[in-house]
């Protein structure tokens, strides 16, 4: 079996082209238009070049785009009353602070700060435990984008064997969440799992977010299993360049898996895209409005 390859880049497309028409929905019948505030702190290449695309996205899906960024000498307190700020702003409904922060900062703090009708990364508290209770939140935005890649490719995912592995907050655990709503049968696995092949070997969806290169061997993977692979990493090649490779063995994956995320051109370009899906949603929230089909 050759695997279908899920185009994650096509995916976002037909994603963000939905959302543009929403939003323009929203300007013409509700007078309401979209805003996405974006905190950096500091100058971390990494961080600046999302920040620098989330903001391109936005502006192209027609919403307001806010930048705000901060010296990374900033102090807790300004970056809390920064949030405060966003918080009272009705021109703002979601708001992103781009992690990491600098080593003197409470990530925590700051992030229960966010209103968390705003928070459109559903990394607050509240909207972790609305997402464990079956209540409406907000939901992280990778994990959100993996489900309805796989609901797409699937349809309904009752009764079926999954495997996330990987526990962060982040990912691995709303991931995990998101598939037990749809009522799959769902293992977490980590770093202590005992005998990781054989648990991915009996799981129908296997999601892997760890951060560790082809960590899930190909020759584990059940046949005709849907494989979603967040990983990114990093490696460097024979000829000293370097590529991206997700945490499953791709090469060999394929010749197993029903259907499989490249890396890159899989995941990745899904997060971004739903992050506009929940800025839309959230707007429609604060404003009592049914969110247009
Ligand atoms: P993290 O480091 O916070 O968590 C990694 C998890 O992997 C931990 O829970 C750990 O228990 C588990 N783990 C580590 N070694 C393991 C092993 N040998 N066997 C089994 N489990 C092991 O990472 P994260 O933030 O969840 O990100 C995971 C990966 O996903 C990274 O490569 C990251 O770059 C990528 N990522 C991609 C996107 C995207 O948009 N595509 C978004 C977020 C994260």
């Amino acid at each position: 079996m050759t695997a279908t390859i899920i185009d994650g880049k096509a995916f976002a497309a037909n994603l963000k082209e939905d959302i543009a028409r929403k939003v323009q929905i929203l300007k013409d019948q509700e007078g309401i238009t979209p805003g996405l505030a974006v905190v950096l702190v500091g100058e971390d290449p990494a961080s600046q070049v999302y920040v620098r695309n989330k903001n391109k996205s936005t502006v192209a899906a027609g919403m307001n785009s806010f930048e705000h960024l901060m010296n990374d000498d900033v102090s807790e307190a300004e970056l809390i009353q920064k949030v405060e700020e966003l918080n009272a702003d009705p021109s703002v409904h979601g708001i992103l602070v781009q992690l990491p922060l600098p080593k003197h900062i409470n990530e925590a703090a700051v992030i229960e700060t966010i209103a968390p009708e705003k928070d459109v990364d559903g990394f607050h508290v509240i909207n972790s435990g609305l997402l464990a209770t079956g209540g409406q939140g907000m939901v992280p935005c990778t994990p959100l984008g993996c489900i309805m890649m796989l609901k797409d490719k699937l349809g309904n995912l009752s009764g079926l064997d999954a495997v996330v592995v990987g526990r962060s907050n982040i990912v691995g655990k709303p991931m995990a969440q998101l598939l037990l709503n749809e009522s799959c049968t769902v293992t977490i696995a980590h770093s202590r799992t005992k005998d990781l092949a054989a648990v991915v070997g009996r799981s129908d969806i296997v999601v892997a977010a760890v951060g560790v290169p082809e960590l899930v061997k190909g020759d584990w993977i059940k046949e005709g299993a849907t494989v979603i692979d967040v990983g990114i990493n990093r490696i460097e090649k024979e000829d000293g360049k370097t590529k991206l490779v997700g945490d499953v063995e791709f090469d060999s994956a394929v010749k197993r898996a029903g259907a499989i995320t490249p890396v890159p051109g899989g995941v990745g370009p899904m997060t971004i895209a739903v992050l506009l899906k929940n800025t839309v949603t959230a707007a429609c929230r604060q404003a009592g409005v049914e969110e247009p089909v």
